[in-house]
């Protein structure tokens, strides 16, 4: 598992970091959700790079979300997102 050497939101160092989880839902391993002890914020790492994300979003973003969310995601449509992803908000309650 990596670990992040700041966080990516106050850029407190990596003694205030603790993992929250090392399970990510979906991740073929190496990514775990982790939490800062300075500003509270929980962060998925290894994150994107840069050159990733704009790939990803300029790219895959549609066909992703419409692979993850399925016939009954619509996830271009929030009531409707919202009403078929129940289980995942529970699910992601825990953490
Ligand atoms: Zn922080």
């Amino acid at each position: 598992m990596s670990l992040p050497t700041r966080c990516p939101l106050c850029a407190a160092a990596s003694d205030r970091l603790s993992v929250v989880t090392p399970h990510v839902y979906g991740d073929r391993g190496g990514r775990a959700f982790f939490r800062c002890g300075a500003c509270d914020a929980i962060f998925l790492h290894p994150g994107l790079s840069p050159e990733e994300e704009r790939k990803f979003y300029a790219a895959e973003f549609e066909g992703f979300m419409s692979g993850r969310s399925g016939d009954a995601g619509g996830w271009t449509q929030p009531e409707r997102h919202i009403a078929a992803n129940q289980t995942t908000v529970v699910r992601r309650m825990r953490y």
